[in-house]
């Protein structure tokens, strides 16, 4: 940048900044601003449009159109030039504006005599603001060295914002305080259940108190030490020993970004330009974050990421935030979050009362171990961990996907009535808790749980489970960053079987692969990962783990009766291979003088439509089989249980489903196998009294259903309603919901 404009830049951010400290309100503080502007930067016009919701902007000061449109002219996101930038990020720069594209005059702005225009986004990592906009009457096209300097300028602005500079009272005020307006954000269900509290953010934001330097000499020496620190941090962890190739991959080009000349070059530019050091990495991040968006390339897009990531580090480095705040954790703490890991959420356990991801899949890690947790989580809150500031009011609605931020009162009154009433449903459950769940016409069904971790012993009592039905044995393995040692699974296990007191634990070997990756083990790069090598496949290629696994269970069991069973047993075949390798493991831990289990279950897990038509031999062979209903029915439908779009489309009660269900259920009655289903479906109330109408004797699910479910189960007609079932198929309906739901409604 030329030394005039570069004189003239620091300047003008002196005076912004001086502005500041002067008194007044947010209105008079913003008007000043825009007059100062469009004197330093010679044009007749200089005007500030900021967010007034997600959608509208707003004229909040002007110098040079009409004083009247101020708070009056609104535009929608991309409706016309100020939409544009506002939408896109990106500046534009016409010497003609009525012959842009999606121009829109605005008469009651005056603003038809001017032809030139140059609009940048006022915005912070990610976070959109506004719009600041010059014109002027000649029809010129503004420089690059101005096209810059204004965005400094509109960096210095979004940093006031920020820091409340702008906010007030009243009508007509520039701007409602940020991060101090309602807002209620629409995400997905990741855990059912409601929450209130406060936020608690999992990685704070960075706070930049002054994002104009006095001293620009100062400011490099800063940025260039930060980088320096960066670098040096990035090379350490490359030179760790046990990294393997692609975890190196990753951080090779974590480096490439680190020791990037062009990026220090730009931050240098921006310090010289009158930005303190760490104004000068928000403004490249933000518009790293902006060119993220257009990017279509995954690969192009995981390396900006990467680059986004260096700058939270410098950022981190230069202010010493987040490092470790040592901050505590509020009352009834909600955790917000980009994503989380399964470990770094169970370290905090059951502290949170909830949890909001703006990303996160239902899938994920972290929301197996919230289920496992049985605390609400929203997954896809979009903005979340923008709009957050640690401390704000939270509502979080689990069962429909929802968040409420900083509420009216009303909205969190209406709320608390809602927590009330699943209290008190709670309780009434609470009083079901030792009564069996037996229907009306006599069916006794046996209710179990599903667990993973320590942390869901307690529940095997307050439940009133009669057992677990699944035992998800990878949630030792994921949550851990190597692989867990024989002897450390075996007491593990054996505190399990403990907590179970006699009742029967059916423990389901490794079921890896897919979306669960072990930290510890390369991820490997299928097409079409949930159809791929996964669960038992792995199990029998590398039988290590599995021998390892089954040798903890029989030390665990110490002469106790025992239940394996397989994940994901596509023929039978796959049965008689999983199961020899178990028999040897008995054999060789009687050999080495090992107590052997006083009796030993070996079942199958029936998730693949495949093994619903296995031959009879295999149905006679497994000890027990357990529809693992979540596998089942996305490739019953072939539809993807992760994906959003998908995995709701297709009902359980769907006739054809059905009609598979009623098969297995026969296939096991004609050899006298144990059926159970432990499936999510087995933990809603209504797919789970059709399940038990079927057949299913035995439901395994999450310990806070099976309340509702028995209460359901109790107070229905099990035969009554089997043969409305039948009779519905028979019809040719698609679903038998609706006819179910009327029969359940007239009975209670
Ligand atoms: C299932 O697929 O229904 C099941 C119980 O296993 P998971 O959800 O762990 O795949
Ligand atoms: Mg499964």
């Amino acid at each position: 940048m030329p030394d005039r404009s570069e004189d003239d830049s620091r300047k003008l951010l002196r005076r912004l900044r001086d502005s500041l400290a002067e008194p007044g309100h947010g209105q008079e503080r913003l008007n000043r601003i825009t007059s100062l502007i469009a004197d330093s930067m010679h044009t007749e016009v200089c005007s500030i449009y900021l967010f007034r919701d997600e959608e509208t902007l707003e004229l909040c000061a002007t110098e040079g159109l009409r004083p009247e449109s101020v708070h009056k002219t609104r535009l929608r996101l991309g409706e016309g030039l100020v939409g544009r930038v506002a939408r896109s990020a990106i500046p534009v720069n016409t010497a003609n504006a009525p012959s842009e594209k999606g121009f829109r005059f605005m008469p009651e702005t005056g603003e038809e005599i001017y032809s030139s225009f140059l609009g940048v986004p006022i915005q912070r990592v990610g976070e959109k603001l506004g719009v600041l906009v010059v014109q002027s009457r000649a029809a010129r096209q503004y420089s690059d060295d101005e096209v810059y300097a204004l965005e400094v300028v509109a960096m210095v602005l979004a940093e006031m914002t920020e820091l409340g500079a702008f906010n007030g009272e009243g009508e007509g005020e520039a701007l409602g305080a940020l991060h101090k307006q309602p807002v209620m954000i629409r995400g997905g269900t990741g855990q059912e259940g409601s929450a209130e509290g406060q936020v608690w953010l999992h990685e704070p934001r960075v706070v930049i108190t002054n994002p104009v330097s006095d001293d620009a000499e100062a400011e490099l020496v800063r940025i260039r030490a930060a980088v320096g620190e960066l670098r040096v941090s990035v090379d350490d962890l490359l030179a760790a020993q046990s990294l393997d190739k692609d975890q190196k991959q990753v951080l090779e080009a974590y480096r490439m970004f680190a020791h990037s000349r062009g990026w220090l070059r730009r931050m240098e530019e921006d310090i010289q330009a009158g930005l303190s050091a760490e104004a000068a990495v928000e403004k490249e991040q933000s518009a790293t974050r902006a060119r993220l968006s257009q990017v279509p390339d995954a690969y192009l897009r995981d390396r900006l990421h990467d680059l986004d990531d260096l700058s939270n580090r410098l950022l981190r480095i230069l202010t010493g935030q987040g490092r470790d705040t040592g901050a505590e954790l509020p009352e009834n703490p909600v955790l917000v979050a980009r994503n989380i890991g399964p470990a770094e959420l169970l370290e905090y356990g059951r502290k949170l009362r909830g949890v909001v991801l703006s990303e996160g899949s239902v899938g994920s890690h972290a929301a197996i171990v919230a289920r496992a947790l049985a605390i609400p989580l929203v997954i896809h809150a979009e903005g979340i961990t923008i709009e957050a500031l640690n401390g704000d009011h939270i509502l979080v609605d689990g069962d429909q996907g929802f968040v409420h931020l900083r509420p009216e009162e009303s909205v969190a009154t209406a709320f608390r009535d809602k927590i009330a009433m699943q209290t008190q449903a709670q309780q009434r459950y609470a009083g079901l808790r030792d009564k069996p769940a037996l229907s009306q016409d006599g069916r006794l069904i046996s209710l179990q749980m599903n667990a993973g971790l320590m942390a869901d012993l307690p529940s095997l009592e307050g439940s009133g489970a009669d057992g677990v039905g699944l035992f998800r044995t990878e949630l030792q393995f994921l949550i851990r960053n190597k692989m867990p040692k024989r002897d450390e699974l075996a007491r593990l296990y054996a505190r399990v079987m403990d907590a179970a007191n006699g009742r029967r634990v059916a423990f389901r070997t490794l079921d890896i692969g897919s979306d669960k990756v072990l930290p510890y083990m390369k991820p490997q790069d299928e097409p079409n990962p949930a159809m791929g090598w996964r669960a038992i496949r792995v199990g029998l290629d590398k039988p290590g783990v599995l021998r390892m696994q089954a040798q903890a269970l029989i030390r665990a069991a110490a002469g106790r009766p025992l239940s394996i069973m397989f994940p994901f047993i596509a023929e039978y075949a796959e049965y008689l291979d999983a199961r020899a390798h178990v028999l040897r493991q008995v054999d060789r831990e009687a050999a080495l003088g090992h107590a052997i289990p006083a009796q030993l279950e070996i079942g199958a897990m029936l998730e693949t439509p495949s093994l619903a038509f296995a031959p009879r031999a295999f149905f006679e062979a497994a000890d027990f089989i357990s529809i693992g209903g979540n596998d089942l029915k996305q490739f019953f439908f072939a539809a993807d249980r992760e994906n959003e779009r998908v995995r709701r489309r297709y009902d359980t009660l769907n006739a054809s489903f059905l009609d598979l269900i009623r098969h297995i259920v026969a296939r096991c009655a004609e050899t006298g196998t144990t059926l159970s289903f432990c499936g999510e479906d087995a933990g809603r109330p209504v797919e789970a009294v059709v399940l038990a109408a079927m057949g299913l004797q035995n439901l395994s699910m999450r310990p806070a259903s099976i309340g509702p479910v028995k209460s359901l189960i109790r107070r229905s007609d099990l035969g009554a309603l089997h043969r409305i079932i039948d009779a519905e198929c028979a019809k040719g309906v698609e679903t038998v919901r609706p006819a179910v739901m009327d029969f359940l409604a007239k009975q209670s």
